[in-house]
């Protein structure tokens, strides 16, 4: 892999450097109720900071499609704030002449934080003419937002054309430790789950011939269910998921490693769970976790794996009755993640799930990232890692 880092650049000291990192963290009524992607972003800053560099961080907060107070990055500035215990300005703006003053008026070792990148077109569009507005005051572009390398957007793809780029300390690391999925020390064993086949069967397509099994829950599954006849009754299903799950079965190597639960625990109509073989379902009732045998039929995988990568919660997790089996898996990986495997868990709700166990610190890499993940695993385009990293 070759990583044009951050810490192969001898000279940062007086040079502005515009920090594109992910701060997309959930708020609520205008407060964080999660931060660890500022916390996981501090390393690179503080890097820059002692390297005397004058830092321009900037970030993108949810979707906005237009200008809204609710979308303001000035709680996340203030977050870093007392995380880095150090001063950090905050901008009301991304680009223009307020944003071009403050950096003229920086000193090395300084921060301003930019307004949301998504409140302009432009970043959305990967439009050069707003690309070339953020570059316009900076000498060194930094990428640290791992997470939204799969976009093509203008702070992540096309602000490379004006700046020379390299690749921030956190992305470093988690090129680093998808590289280890994508070079496994063998057994590997892939687990994936959550909703959405689209999302995931490139990662499937893309990984087996490395993969021993490929272990699969959640409402994915489901579709497999379906596929083979079975009744899913009111089950999440994704009605386009028929043509790659045909692909997949298809594809003998492939369906030989991919594990099915051997069990399900459903909701029937009287909203009591139940645990069923996945053929008896019927007609009223929901597939909503995988089942005792099943966590036991995948644990004697997962105690077998030299390398793990999970993606997906088994079930809906978020539902009491239905959270045994995510939080099952979970506290199985993290317990073979713990010096006798690699164990690697990305997406939003996954680590969601993992904290719930409280062995977060078990698992050798806690990914930032969902969907960058999953694209960059299942081979897909990464325009932000061009000229970054290989
Ligand atoms: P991640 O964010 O970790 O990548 P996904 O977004 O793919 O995960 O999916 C997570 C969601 O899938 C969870 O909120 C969970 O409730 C839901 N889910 C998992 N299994 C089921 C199921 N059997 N039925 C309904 N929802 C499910
Ligand atoms: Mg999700």
């Amino acid at each position: 892999m070759a990583i044009n880092s951050l810490k192969k650049i001898k000279n940062f000291h007086n040079k502005v450097v515009f920090l594109r990192v992910d701060f997309n963290e959930p708020l609520k009524n205008g407060k964080i109720i999660e931060d660890h992607k500022i916390r996981a972003g501090l390393e690179s800053i503080k890097f820059l900071m002692s390297a005397g560099a004058r830092l321009v961080i900037a970030t993108h907060l949810g979707e906005p499609v237009k200008q809204a107070a609710a979308f303001s990055t000035k709680p996340l500035a203030a977050r870093l704030k007392i995380l880095l215990k150090a001063p950090v300005k905050f901008i009301p703006q991304a680009v223009g002449s307020t944003v071009n003053a403050a950096i003229k008026k920086m000193k090395p070792g300084e921060i301003i934080f930019l307004e949301n990148l998504r409140f302009h077109q432009g970043e959305y569009d990967n439009d050069p003419k707003f690309a070339k507005e953020l570059a316009a005051n900076a000498d060194i572009y930094v990428n640290d937002a791992f997470a939204v390398c799969h976009r093509a957007q203008a702070s992540v793809s096309a602000i490379k054309k004006y700046l020379p780029s390299c690749a921030g300390l956190l992305l470093e690391q988690e090129v680093g430790a998808l590289q280890k999925i994508l070079k496994p020390k063998k057994p590997l064993v892939i687990i994936i789950g959550g909703a959405k086949i689209k999302t995931k069967a490139p990662l499937i397509s893309k990984l087996y011939p490395k993969a021993n099994q490929i272990l699969l829950g959640g409402a994915l599954a489901n579709n497999f269910f379906k596929f083979q006849g079975y009744e899913v009754g009111k089950s999440l299903v994704d009605d386009d998921s028929a043509a790659s799950v045909k692909k997949f079965f298809k594809n003998k190597k492939l369906a030989a490693k991919i594990i099915l639960p051997i069990d399900v625990v459903v909701k029937n109509k009287k909203g009591e769970a139940r645990v069923k073989k996945p053929q008896n379902v019927a007609k009223d009732d929901r597939i909503l976790d995988i089942g005792p045998a099943s966590i036991s039929l995948y644990a004697k995988y997962i105690k077998k794996a030299q390398t793990l990568a999970w993606n997906g919660p088994m079930g809906k997790f978020e539902e009491p009755s239905f959270k045994h089996g995510t939080l099952a898996v979970a506290r199985l990986i993290a317990s073979r993640a713990s010096g006798r495997a690699y164990g690697i868990i990305g997406g939003g709700e996954t680590v969601a799930a993992l904290k719930l166990t409280k062995m977060e610190e078990y698992v050798d890499w806690i990914s930032t990232a969902g969907g960058a993940m999953l694209t960059y695993l299942g081979g897909g385009k990464m325009p932000g890692l061009d000229k970054i990293a290989k």
